[in-house]
């Protein structure tokens, strides 16, 4: 009960990438690289158990970024060929590589990592993949010419990858869907559809993450103008309780969210931020023994699992790392004061 975990990413070590940053460049190439990164992942799941998360991950310390680092085993993307694009209904601009052909995986995407991590801990161990729609909404399209068929075809990439990865021993595979936040009239015409198509056929746990995005001043700001409630889990909540994913992600620390909308959720397990990432303040235990049982007014202890909002991958690394400990100890506070 109340076992805990994170949405998926750590900071990367500054002898790895460029601390404090989204997309920081690698520090290393080559064989080094690759030798670096293992060194990295091993790091983050040490500091994970230390801090008594129940259900561990990678770190993700072996991709760039979250929707790139699948994109770079995928053929039929021309890398070169990069359009600007207004991503997340234009909240940011970005520079992107186009899809030019059919899409087809070029190999395995994160089998090094995932077997590495899955060698290394006892734990139960999460796997993240971006989320069709959201890859769909961060990628030039010059073949599919449909948002629904270009992010169909990355479910089906994606399904590969997940299968392999089931395989591997990952106990629990997670997408990424901070674009169900944004566009929800798409989420039900055929967000949930190529979501399932992702993780058809699957017998681990599935779960998937949807969030306000990582702490940063595109996302703050966006967030200023969503108003005092936000309420766009409201309309995807019920989609999703209805679907077969089993677990949902969601933001809860800080946010604007109206808590009671968690009760949309019904029988899924609900994995609830109790740890804000847009902020370097350190939760206390008690803090998140607090909100916990705030929470469990909402969710069922069975069904809840404290978790953080978002990725801790732009954070400085001994304020991600402090942020991990108050995770765990709170979570074992709020299960003894319900014991
Ligand atoms: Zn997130």
């Amino acid at each position: 009960m109340l076992e805990c975990t994170i949405a998926g990413s750590l900071p990367k070590p500054s002898w790895l990438a460029e601390p404090n940053r989204l997309w920081a460049p690698w520090r290393l190439a080559g064989d080094d690289l690759a030798a670096a990164k293992r060194d990295a992942t091993l790091l983050a799941l040490k500091e994970q158990e230390d801090a008594s998360i129940d259900i561990v991950t990678d770190g993700e310390q072996s991709r760039q970024h979250f929707v790139h680092g699948f994109l770079e085993t995928v053929r039929g993307i021309d890398f070169a060929r990069r359009v600007e694009i207004g991503i997340r209904a234009d909240r940011y601009k970005a520079l992107v590589p186009t899809v030019t052909g059919p899409l087809s995986l070029n190999g395995r995407v994160h089998k090094t990592e995932a077997r590495l991590a899955r060698a290394h801990t006892t734990r139960r161990l999460k796997f993240t993949l971006p989320g069709p729609m959201t890859i769909a909404d961060t990628v030039g399209d010059a073949h599919y010419k449909s948002r629904p068929a270009l992010a169909m075809a990355f479910a089906v990439l994606l399904n590969e990858e997940a299968l392999a990865l089931e395989a591997d021993g990952i106990d629990v595979i997670q997408f990424d869907e901070p674009a169900f936040n944004v566009y929800l009239d798409e989420v039900r015409d055929w967000g949930i559809a190529a979501l399932e198509r992702a993780a058809q056929g699957l017998s681990c746990l599935t779960a998937v993450h949807i969030c306000y995005g990582y702490g940063i001043p595109a996302n703050r700001a966006w967030k200023e103008t969503l108003g005092a409630e936000w309420r766009q889990y409201e309309t995807i909540f019920p989609l999703l309780a209805q679907s077969r994913i089993r677990q949902v992600s969601l933001e809860c620390r800080n946010s604007h969210v109206p808590m009671e909308l968690m009760r949309l959720l019904d029988g899924k397990d609900v994995l609830a931020g109790v740890i804000d990432v847009a902020t370097d303040a350190v939760e206390t235990p008690e803090e998140v023994a607090a909100l916990i049982a705030e929470i469990s007014k909402h969710v069922p202890p069975a069904r809840l699992f404290p978790c953080t909002n978002c990725g801790m991958a732009p954070m400085a690394r001994p304020v991600a790392s402090a942020k991990l400990s108050a995770l765990g100890a709170g979570s074992a506070l709020a299960r003894r004061r319900l014991a």
